[in-house]
């Protein structure tokens, strides 16, 4: 099979990583890739987001699998392109993808499809933000109605923040607060058939103790031996489920990654978001501890190739994985400074290091190019030992100004979670 990847980031890495130990992939491209997706797959220059440029491409390379990482394409309707063309995609067209592309869009679905999740009004003024602040009283939890990466959120018991933020959002979505953690489980759908994968935990403050601003996510582990018995089985069944049957309602066919972000309340799971791709980081997780060869799998929910008895394969012990940030990341992360340790870190046994945000300065220098540096991983037969490695081998990384969380899967590692 050949395969191209769409995005730059992380989680790119983790596919083309994944898609390389894949013995049915044989020819791998990526686009525009990062310095890590090159040691395995032809990095080619072009704007994933360009539908047009990425359907010349895919037919010039012969694709038979275009695995879609980013949000942005999806939203633009690069999916759709492909489709039109017959190249098989993994990823969900344009209607699907505004599951996550307008939080209004996903929270009248839910509702239509009785799905549990926080109440919430759709404001379109600072009157009506102010009202539903107030209706569901602090802490405030405020979205931008409109694709943010996930950082158009704010939660905050500071009501002029709150209003504040409403105000820049223009259509702002106001909902009450979920207390309990938060799990994202990704699901692998075909529209008709879905496949759960292991349920994962991410961690999105920049700093310990879910302290500072909203990130992209800081880390991610894998699996969760704390959660609920039954928890993949119920969202399956009041979550998954229903949202399909709704969404094929309404006619359109969800095929591609499915990203259930649930809070475990006291009343039970809810849902936070959903999202129509793979989340970063909890990806690298996963894709390091899935055994089932990936390329098979992500085509088959293209061309409806899933059925009730198709079953997902899972390496035993767990993943961590721990982001390497630049200085003043999110805000204002520091570009272009050499990125040095790699090897190293690499080289310790059950670690290894996916590029997030590198650049090549030069012929062979290392430069950070985004706010996500890098993502350490660490596999073992333990979450505590993984945890280590994966420290380990963050501490072997040289980038003037980086910093990383030093409590990723910290209370999990010590049965407290
Ligand atoms: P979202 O972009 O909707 O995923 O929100 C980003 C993050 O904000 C989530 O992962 C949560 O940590 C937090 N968040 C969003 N909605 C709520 C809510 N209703 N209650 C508590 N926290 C929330």
């Amino acid at each position: 099979m050949k395969a191209l990847v769409l995005g730059g980031g992380g989680r790119e890495h983790a596919l083309v990583r994944a898609l390389s130990l894949d013995s049915g992939v044989t020819d791998l491209h990526c686009a525009p890739g990062n310095p890590g997706t090159s040691e395995h797959a032809d990095n080619h220059v072009i704007n994933p987001v360009d539908g047009l440029a990425v359907t010349e491409l895919a037919s010039r390379i012969g694709a038979e699998l275009v695995v879609i990482g980013p949000e942005a394409p999806l939203v633009a309707g690069v999916a759709d392109a492909l489709r039109e063309r017959g190249i098989p995609v993994f990823g969900p067209d344009q209607q699907a993808a505004r599951l996550e592309g307008s939080k209004g869009f996903a929270k009248e679905v839910m509702e239509a499809a009785g799905v549990p999740t926080a109440r919430s009004r759709l404001c379109r003024s600072p009157a009506q933000a102010a009202e539903a602040l107030d209706a569901f009283g602090p802490p405030y939890v405020v979205k931008d109605d409109g694709l943010a990466a996930g950082k158009g959120v704010v939660v905050t018991e500071d009501r002029a923040e709150a209003e504040r933020h409403a105000r820049e959002c223009g259509r702002a979505v106001v909902e009450e607060y979920l207390d309990g953690p938060e799990v994202s489980l990704f699901v692998i759908s075909d529209g008709i058939h879905a496949l759960p994968m292991l349920p994962a935990q991410d961690f999105k403050r920049a700093y310990d103790g879910d302290r500072g601003p909203n990130t992209g996510g800081m880390g991610a582990y894998a699996p969760l031996a704390w959660a609920p018995e039954g928890l993949v089985d119920d969202v399956m069944e009041t979550v998954v489920g229903p949202t399909l049957t709704e969404m094929a309602r309404r006619g359109i066919r969800y095929q591609g990654l499915l990203y259930v972000g649930l809070a475990l309340t006291s009343q039970g799971p809810r849902v936070v978001e959903f999202n129509a791709r793979f989340g970063d980081p909890e990806c690298q997780v996963l894709l390091d501890r899935l055994a089932t060869p990936i390329g098979g799998l992500l085509q088959a929910a293209d061309i409806g190739g899933l059925s009730s008895n198709t079953k997902l394969e899972w390496r035993g012990g767990a993943a961590v994985t721990v982001v390497i940030a630049a200085e003043n990341y999110p805000a204002d992360p520091a570009k272009g400074d050499p990125v040095t340790g790699i090897d190293a870190a690499s080289a310790l046994d059950g670690a290894y290091v996916l590029h997030a945000g590198t650049a090549w300065s030069g012929v062979r220098d290392l430069t950070s190019a985004g706010g996500r540096v890098l993502d350490v991983v660490g596999t073992g037969d333990t979450l505590a030992r993984a945890r280590e490695r994966a420290y380990q081998a963050a501490e072997l990384i040289d980038l003037r100004g980086s910093f990383y969380r030093t409590d990723i899967a910290e209370r999990a590692a010590a049965g407290t979670a």
